[in-house]
């Protein structure tokens, strides 16, 4: 698995399970890909109790997009998956 594969896995998971997350944090950061400003969410740590995709899969491709100061998320607006951190969101495998 690499980052790519990482963001297909989380986005996948979103599509799936958008209607039943409950962990929607918002964050005021404009989405890299689209500019909006008000639809960044944070992507849960661990896939929600229920959903059909694979825990374990899951759980790998959050680690992997995130660092200390770095956390997985996806835009709402254009369901691009981000990393955030620092009040900014940026695109994956930029460093
Ligand atoms: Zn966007």
């Amino acid at each position: 698995m690499d980052e790519l594969d990482a963001v297909e896995i989380l986005r996948r998971y979103w599509l799936d399970g958008a209607g039943t997350i409950t962990s929607k944090e918002m964050v005021l950061a404009s989405c890299p890909f689209c500019g909006k400003g008000d639809r960044i969410r944070l992507l849960p740590r661990q896939s929600q109790t229920g959903s059909p995709f694979p825990q374990d899969n899951y759980q790998i491709a959050w680690e992997m997009l995130a660092a200390t100061e770095r956390l997985p998320a996806i835009c709402g607006f254009c369901l691009n998956v981000v990393t955030v951190g620092g009040g900014q969101a940026e695109m994956p495998g930029v460093k």
